[in-house]
């Protein structure tokens, strides 16, 4: 665990190999920013709260950025740890957030019946064991919020989303630091050893650029996100234009494939074939979230053209 300031620490945790950083505020309230896996809780959370001498009865609040098993799935095993703990989400994924199987459904089996795209068997068991039990949402928030810790110390709730439709980031107004959760996923998602690991995984370009705006409207002094090293000073505006640069340069390749009638499975593949470094076969569902977004987006824009094919798939091309 490392302490960023006064009352605030990083506690780091790990999923699937790629760093997962969960925060603890100590205030006068004590808020925990995510609740990790299933099993992070007992691993890495209670370990954390022990290090400085709390349990997790301790904690008042826990604030779910989003909705995915690694922010999500130890909902559950705290509150049983802890049956006063408020837990906190953005109002738009409160019905996935709570729900283990629509996060599922929904969001990991999200291109199942359009386009035939899943995770691996092995893979979707997993994802459903760390996504826990269900637990209650009792805050829908929409953003705009101020959660106060102490009588001087607030933390302001910004809806961020693009990454997922109610996606959250907290600005402590007393450092301005922001902790943006999965809001922006700069390039790429490393492992602890320094090698690619995941692609971004947003799912709504306009959501996505609006929010890289927006934080860079804040002109935060520090970034936190979930899986990316710290970023200070000029950092922040460099992960940003990361950030944003990755977006563009998608958007180039879905455009130049899309030159022929494709399903998103045969976008996602030829895409990923042009890229500087191609992904494993078992990364495309992953490659499937930015992807359909940036097909639906051509769509949506009028530039593409969207049709059921007689096997029942979509098929995306560009508008003559
Ligand atoms: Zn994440």
């Amino acid at each position: 665990m490392t302490e960023l300031g006064e009352g605030v620490h990083r506690i780091e945790a790990e999923v699937g190999g790629r760093p997962l950083y969960l925060f603890l505020f100590l205030g006068e309230r004590r808020l925990l920013i995510d609740a990790g896996c299933a099993s992070t809780v007992d691993e890495f959370i209670i370990p954390a709260l022990t290090e400085v001498g709390l349990g997790a009865a301790d904690l008042d609040l826990l604030l779910v950025t989003h909705s995915d098993l690694d922010h999500q799935g130890g909902t559950h095993r705290l509150r049983q740890a802890n049956p006063k703990l408020w837990v906190a989400c953005g109002l738009l994924d409160v019905p996935l957030v709570s729900d283990p199987s629509r996060l599922m459904a929904d969001r990991y089996h999200a291109y199942l019946d359009d386009h035939g795209i899943k995770p691996a068997e092995e893979a979707a068991a997993w994802m459903r064991k760390e996504s826990g039990e269900a637990e209650a949402v009792d805050l829908g928030l929409t953003g705009g919020e101020s959660i106060g810790l102490a009588p001087t110390w607030n933390l302001r709730v910004l809806h961020v989303p693009g990454h997922s439709a109610g996606h959250l980031a907290l600005f402590d107004e007393r450092s301005r630091a922001l902790f943006s959760g999965d809001a922006l996923q700069g390039s790429v998602y490393l492992g602890l050893d320094g090698t690619p690991k995941l692609c971004p995984t947003y799912t709504h370009i306009d959501e996505y650029l609006a929010t890289a705006a927006l934080i860079e409207s804040l002109a935060p002094s520090e970034l936190h996100g979930c899986h990316w090293p710290a970023q200070r000073g000029t950092g922040v505006f460099s992960f940003i234009a990361e950030s944003r640069d990755y977006v563009r340069h998608l958007d180039e390749l879905v455009r130049a494939n899309l030159d022929q009638p494709l399903t998103l499975g045969d976008l996602v593949a030829r895409v990923n074939d042009r890229l500087d470094a191609p992904w494993p076969d078992e990364l495309k569902p992953d490659l499937a979230f930015s992807i359909h977004g940036h097909a639906e987006w051509l769509v949506a824009s009028g530039l593409a053209v969207r049709e059921r094919g007689t096997d029942g798939r979509i098929v995306y091309a560009m508008a003559r």
